[in-house]
Order: C-alpha cells, then sequence, then structure tokens
C-alpha cells in the first residue's frame, strides 16, 4: 500500500454518504465536504478560510500565502495605494500620513535631495556623471522611486 497523502492529515474521511456515487470526505477546519480524492481535497484545502497559516504552509511550503491574506492584500493595495504587506494596523490608522510619505516627494523636498547629493559629488570631488550611472541610478530608484536624480545640467546650476 502506498504512504497515505499527507492531504488526509486535514481531512475526515466519511466514506460513502448517501446521495453521493463517490466516497467523500470533510475539511477538518471549516466541515466542508468534497469527494475523498486528493485532487479535490487539496484544492479546497487551498482555499479553506478557516485552516491555520500553519497548517496550510505546513502543507503547501512554508512560502504559501493562503487566499485570504491575498485577497488582504489586494484590497489594500488598490484602496491604499502601495501600503504592502508588512502592514500593522497603527500604520493603517495613519494611514493618509503614511502614504503621503511613501508616495509623494515635494518639489521644495527634491530640491533639496538635488542639492544635498549635488554637495556631496561636489565636496567629495566625485564624478559629475555619477548620477548617469546606471548602477546609481538603480540604487536611488530602490531609496527613494520619487525621487530623481539630477542631471549633469541641473548640478552645474545648483552649485554655481
Ligand atoms: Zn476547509
Amino acid at each position: 500500500m502506498p504512504p497515505a497523502n499527507p492531504i488526509w492529515a486535514h481531512f475526515n474521511k466519511l466514506g460513502h454518504v448517501a446521495g453521493f456515487q463517490q466516497a467523500r470526505a470533510q475539511c477538518k477546519y471549516c466541515n466542508y465536504e468534497v469527494n475523498a480524492a486528493v485532487k479535490k481535497c487539496i484544492a479546497h484545502f487551498k482555499t479553506c478560510s478557516k485552516a491555520s497559516i500553519m497548517a496550510l504552509q505546513g502543507f503547501f511550503g512554508p512560502d504559501f500565502q493562503p487566499n485570504t491574506i491575498q485577497r488582504n492584500n489586494f484590497h489594500l493595495s488598490t484602496e491604499q495605494n502601495n501600503i504592502t504587506t508588512a502592514v500593522t494596523r497603527p500604520i493603517l490608522q495613519s494611514q493618509t500620513s503614511i502614504n503621503n510619505f511613501v508616495d509623494r516627494i515635494s518639489s521644495a523636498e527634491q530640491d533639496e535631495c538635488e542639492l544635498l547629493f549635488a554637495q556631496a559629488i561636489y565636496q567629495c570631488e566625485l564624478f559629475l556623471s555619477l548620477s548617469e550611472l546606471e548602477p546609481i541610478k538603480i540604487l536611488f530608484q530602490k531609496l527613494r522611486p520619487c525621487f530623481k536624480l539630477p542631471s549633469l545640467k541641473n548640478f552645474i546650476n545648483n552649485i554655481t
């Protein structure tokens, strides 16, 4: 006899139930009944709203994200712009200021950052073309997506 599929740790086998040709199984978490077939049970388990994350990740692997969480994230990302998976309640409550912080940069801030960047380049005697270098662009993009790296021309205008 082949070893039992691990999915059966999460379902009770009901055997034959009146009204169904195939044997049935019941989800241990939400009592949902399906045909006692491994594929059917896995399909339900994957979307089961009552199964714990630990149980789901124990079966599907540590990277598994239950559907309910994915739905929540989708909800968050559509309604609250750019607040990602790491949100906690206190952040949600102050979402307006967080959104401002995450999403926007005022032109004054942009100017100040440009000037600081230009001064750093100038005072440290770095290449004026630093901001044109692809890895530097990528770094800044990652640090602060809203900040536009100034071009060489802007540097000179800012410094002189
Ligand atoms: Zn279930």
